[in-house]
């Protein structure tokens, strides 16, 4: 059995991606470590053929005795240990949830409804450095994996609204933290008429004793139109990394452009796109649906009704659910190649830890 250890197992995506794995009883297939960098000693979470207590994460010769490393710890944690096994000649295999390696040649970016047959021609070439995909990225080509892959799309623009979990476990709890914040606000006025109690939670939310250590400003109640540094072009980097990185896992000849307005929303999971699609060609609805619908095992096409709408394409329908939902498809009164369309999608599930488990799976089962 392969030695798998595993790093950032509790934060919010190493979490989703133990319950899946759970789920699949993927640890039998393993001898499971778990690594911590601030609970060194403690006793690991109980899996099959699990070492009991946590190793040092930031002890490369513990490290080096795995045969893979799984970390869902951050970029600076990749930035910092990746280079040091490297250098010492580690022969393992790394998969990873966070940005750093994403786009050096030596990594394949992970996506299995759309590149399986990519990860698995890597890992027979002896392949060792496995990335998952930016969130949005991934849920963004498994929505539109047919009309890719049918070579039918000229560019795409993409707003999107993206929960709070997405920035980490912190920056969640932060968000709720803020609404408690209102909540007992509201709570000491209840008889307060509505535009006064909007000038009060207005006055609070932007006050110093609101609770906005991580995200650095209110989103409860409010919206934050930048994710992610500054880049030269004036994009945020969450949106440089749209086109960068989709385009790296379609291996597209020509590039695709993709671009758009990340804005951080106050939703607790799921992230969601409205979308502008211009195709090579004029298309048919009915083509369109048909494509998009028939790509993959995880895509569901939501017909465009108001009621379907609502009840399928929201954060609340969607929050723990591997499926990716596509709707409001309809072609635009801008000409006959531009359609509409929202997806959304459980960015700690497909958009984090599913491609992960796949490609680790396809290791363990070489
Ligand atoms: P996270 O929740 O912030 O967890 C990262 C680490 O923070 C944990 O492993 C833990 O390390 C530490 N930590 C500190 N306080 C914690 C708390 N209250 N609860 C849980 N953990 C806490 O980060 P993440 O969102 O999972 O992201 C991990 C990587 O995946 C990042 O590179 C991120 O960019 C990428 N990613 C995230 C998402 C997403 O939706 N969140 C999606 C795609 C990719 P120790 O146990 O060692 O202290």
């Amino acid at each position: 059995m392969k030695k798998v250890g595993f790093i950032g197992w509790r934060g919010m995506v190493g979490s989703v991606l133990m319950e899946r794995m759970k789920e699949e009883s993927d640890f039998t297939l393993m001898e499971s470590y778990f690594f911590s960098t601030s609970q060194t000693g403690a006793l690991a979470p109980k899996t099959p053929n699990s070492h009991d207590k946590l190793l040092s994460a930031l002890d490369p010769r513990e490290l080096m005795k795995m045969d893979v490393l799984v970390s869902c710890q951050g970029g600076e944690y990749t930035q910092e240990i990746y280079p040091q096994l490297k250098k010492e000649g580690w022969p393992g295999i790394w998969i990873d949830a966070a940005s750093t390696l994403r786009m050096k040649d030596e990594s394949v970016i992970v996506l299995d409804p759309v590149n399986r047959s990519h990860i698995r021609e890597a890992l027979t070439s002896g392949g060792k450095t496995f990335v998952g995909g930016n969130c949005t990225v991934s849920l963004l080509l498994i929505a539109l994996h047919g009309l890719f892959r049918e070579n039918l799309v000229e560019w795409v623009s993409s707003m999107t609204y993206q929960a709070a979990s997405g920035a980490g476990a912190k920056n969640m709890l932060e968000l709720l933290d803020q609404m408690k914040a209102v909540g007992s606000t509201f709570d000491q006025h209840p008889a307060l008429g509505a535009l006064e109690l909007e000038a009060r939670m207005t006055s609070l939310m932007n006050g110093p004793s609101f609770p906005k250590e991580n995200f650095g400003h209110p989103l409860a109640l409010n919206l934050l139109p930048w994710i992610d540094s500054e880049l030269p072009s004036g994009q945020s980097k969450e949106e440089w990394k749209a086109q960068v990185e989709a385009n790296k896992i379609l291996r597209s000849k020509t590039t695709i452009p993709i671009d758009g307005t990340c804005v951080r929303v106050g939703a607790l999971r799921c992230h969601s796109q409205g979308l502008t699609i211009k195709l090579k060609k004029s298309a048919h609805l009915s083509s369109v649906e048909e494509i998009i619908q028939s790509a993959n095992s995880w895509v569901q096409f939501v017909p465009n009704t108001k009621a379907d709408s609502l009840a399928k394409l929201t954060p609340a329908a969607v929050s723990g659910k591997l499926h990716v939902p596509i709707g409001r498809v309809r072609p635009m009164t801008l000409g006959d190649q531009y359609f509409n369309a929202f997806t959304i999608g459980d960015q700690l599930l497909w958009g984090a830890a599913e491609p992960l488990r796949c490609v680790l799976r396809m290791v363990l089962e070489e």
